[in-house]
């Protein structure tokens, strides 16, 4: 078959692409694209015979590509960017040219060993115990959704323990704060719970909030679990996990703490306190696709007892029985502990990027952010038409130039973006448009940001 013969030309035409896009000093930031544009590049491309290589590799990278947005240009601060390094990035070419896929130990004992390093690499950050674990999912989205299921399993099967069948059928809540990541409030529709929504003073979720909203709650034993953020992706505010924490442990619910964007603090001395608490996790997501500089799609899911996951996700089909151990032989598979099955080795990107640049360099990079948030944050607040939102937090910041609607946002944001400035989204802030900025990419400097700055006079 000519399609799996080896091609050593088809392998040099992609090698010099892939060579050349890794060799720019600065991504590019590129347009957005119409749909007519677009389609009349595809239209017919698709025929029985085939094409040459080198024609499609042309059509994608001279017209295709410069429709996309190059989310790892130093220069995008929309809404969360992304800074794969270069080891990570390489290594993902090799996750994909060698199939490797990470389902069960029986299968890939390696990678899924090399996979748990890099989990264990965050659970340490985190300070849960030694026996945590999980795995690489998609993004934050499957972790959220894969940790509340378990969540939602467990408590359930507690309640049906203690108060007998008759709970088996009870509507079950989960208490989030009015800031919590849509994704969570997709996943309480999936799975078919109601939320306690507990409001926030200054987007910020506290133990005490949560206890006076569980009080004051006509139903509270039908509460089983809590979410906290660590940090919103709109301002990077972490929530009280420490207070959350302690109450989730007096009133026996589970703890999830979304860290997808910004888990990667833990990593960073300087904020590294505003995270106390975190260790008290039932499970735990933060997204290496975003602050830990690994390509996409890649999440971390850690599980304190990740026992209660397996109980839950695993797949029975009697094709699977083989890569269950039952003479009890170490085994792990990642497939049981999320809603998936197959799965490639997502989490190899971040173990071999981390092995090679060393822990301090990923401290380095995320500090960067934050002080280049802070920096930003100084310059703001010394502009006359500019307007501090508030104190940055993590990489955003959030601000105003006095006098503008969101009209002027929007078209400000558009003409950055066809200069190929910046790409920078407004936001919405108390039902107010203001501007903001995501920091994360340790390309991105202070200049590059004055240079946008200047353009608000
Ligand atoms: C980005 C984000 C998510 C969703 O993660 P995906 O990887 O985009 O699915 C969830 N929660 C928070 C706080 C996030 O920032």
């Amino acid at each position: 078959m000519r399609m799996h013969a080896v091609d050593a030309e088809l392998v040099d035409l992609i090698q010099s692409y892939v060579a050349e896009r890794l060799s720019l000093p600065e991504t590019p930031l590129d347009h957005p694209g119409s749909k007519a544009q677009v389609d009349a590049l595809l239209d017919g491309l698709v025929t029985p015979e085939g094409r040459d290589p080198r024609q499609v590799l042309d059509l994608y990278a001279d017209h295709l590509s410069q429709t996309v947005l190059s989310a790892d240009s130093p220069r995008f601060f929309a809404f969360i960017p992304a800074a794969p390094t270069k080891a990570a990035l390489l290594f993902d070419m090799v996750v994909s040219a060698a199939s490797l896929q990470g389902i069960s130990w029986l299968e890939a004992a390696g990678a899924v060993a090399a996979e748990n390093q890099a989990l264990r690499w965050i659970a340490d950050a985190a300070g849960l115990p030694a026996d945590a674990g999980g795995a690489f999912v998609s993004g934050g989205s499957a972790g959220n959704l894969s940790a509340l299921v378990v969540a939602r399993d467990t408590q359930r099967h507690r309640l049906v323990e203690s108060d007998g069948e008759a709970a088996r059928h009870r509507r079950l809540r989960v208490a989030v704060s009015d800031q919590a990541h849509s994704s969570i409030t997709n996943t309480l529709s999936i799975l078919d719970v109601d939320a306690l929504v507990v409001r926030t003073a200054d987007h910020r979720l506290t133990g005490d909030a949560l206890r006076a909203a569980l009080d004051a709650d006509p139903d509270p034993d039908t509460v089983v679990a809590v979410v906290a953020t660590s940090g919103t992706t709109n301002a990077g505010i972490i929530d009280d996990l420490a207070g959350v924490g302690a109450v989730a442990r007096e009133r026996g619910l589970w703890f999830h703490v979304d860290g997808a964007y910004g888990g990667a603090g833990l990593f960073a001395p300087s904020v590294r306190e505003r995270y106390a608490g975190i260790e008290l996790a039932d499970s735990l997501v933060v997204d290496p696709h975003k602050w830990l500089f690994a390509p996409f799609d890649c999440a971390a899911l850690i599980y304190r007892r990740p026992r209660l996951a397996k109980a839950v996700h695993t797949q029975d089909a009697s094709y699977l029985d083989a890569i269950h151990a039952d003479d009890g032989s170490y085994e792990w598979n990642p497939t049981d502990y999320a809603y998936h099955l197959t799965r490639r080795a997502r989490g190899l990107p971040l173990w071999f990027s981390l092995v090679v640049n060393g822990t301090d360099a990923y401290t380095d990079a995320i500090e960067h952010a934050i002080s280049l948030a802070r920096a930003v944050g100084a310059e703001i607040e010394s502009a006359p038409h500019l307007e501090l939102v508030r104190e940055p937090s993590l990489g955003v910041v959030l601000f105003r130039r006095r006098g503008w609607t969101a009209q002027d946002y929007d078209a400000w944001g558009a003409r950055l973006l066809r200069e190929q400035v910046a790409f920078i989204t407004s936001t919405s802030w108390e039902g107010e448009t203001i501007g903001r900025f995501a920091f994360l990419h340790p390309g991105t400097t202070l200049d590059m940001v004055r240079e946008v700055l200047a353009t608000t006079a």
